[in-house]
């Protein structure tokens, strides 16, 4: 069976991408930080044999590596790794330096973990990973610096590791910079009127939808053998081009 690997994948984008990819039968291992009611939730909506909720840190180098493990053991092969989980900056919080490790390092310790796995188990295809980058990070103002920051390390930190990969023929990595889509995370950032400005201020007029999200992510991870590497999508309805 061909099952993927989502973090943050019990809420917001990431969840519309696992009931997604449930839906096209495939097997998925969906991680998350703490909030254990959300994924028990999911667990329930979802109501799939397919699906595996799992609490855990991608800050935390350990576990990862003893969550790969033992999927490792496993009879299915891991086709796809969705780096999705990533947090906001909050001054109250003073999280800076969780925001980095969450958004940069997490990412890469998945990566590359994901990379030892495909060559330990000697798979002859090449693995699909997608990033969820940001427009924060590209361009335009946004309410954080950190933030902004965090995910332009992100997206370059990709496009050197795509490189990488694809010459070694293991993973093609791409990433996804999305505009507002209606979350928690933006809900928690901005007043309900604001987002309604950026929608209005958006060439389509319109935020981007989850359905169109996890759309796009079935669809770069099914044309995975595409010679698409190391690219940064911006899915925005335009919105970087008028701001
Ligand atoms: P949400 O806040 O709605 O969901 C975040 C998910 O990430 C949750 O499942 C959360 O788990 C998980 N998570 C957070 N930290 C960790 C961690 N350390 N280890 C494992 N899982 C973790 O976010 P969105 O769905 O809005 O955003 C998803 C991604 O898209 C993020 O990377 C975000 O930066 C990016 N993005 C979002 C935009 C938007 O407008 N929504 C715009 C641009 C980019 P838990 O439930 O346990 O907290």
């Amino acid at each position: 069976m061909e099952s993927i690997i989502i973090t943050g994948g019990t809420r917001g984008i990431g969840k519309a991408i696992t009931l997604r990819l449930l839906k096209e039968g495939l097997k998925v291992y969906a991680l998350y930080g703490n909030r254990h009611a959300d994924a028990q939730d999911l667990q329930k909506q979802a109501n799939s044999q397919n699906l595996e909720i799992i609490s855990l840190d991608v800050t935390n180098q350990k576990k990862i590596s003893q969550f790969f493990k033992k999927i490792s053991l496993e009879k299915d092969e891991v086709i796809a790794l969705v780096n999705n989980a990533g947090i906001f900056y909050f001054p109250e919080k003073k999280n800076e330096e969780e925001v980095f490790k969450t958004n940069v390092l997490g990412t890469w310790y998945m990566t590359n973990a994901f990379a030892d796995y495909r060559k330990d188990k000697k798979l002859t295809t090449v693995g699909a990973v997608i990033n969820s980058g940001s427009i924060a990070g590209i361009h335009g103002p946004t309410r954080s610096e950190i933030y902004a920051a965090s995910k332009s390390a992100l997206h370059r930190m990709a496009e050197v590791q795509a490189g990488k990969y694809a010459k070694e023929k293991l993973l093609h990595i791409n990433t996804i910079s999305y505009g507002p889509v209606e979350t928690d995370l933006l809900q928690s950032i901005y007043a309900p009127d604001k987002i309604k400005n950026f929608a209005e201020q958006t060439p389509t007029g319109r935020l981007t939808q989850l359905e169109e999200v996890a759309d796009l992510v079935y669809y770069l991870i099914k044309n995975r053998n595409f010679n698409l590497v190391g690219t940064n999508i911006v899915f925005d309805g335009g919105k970087i081009l008028s701001s």
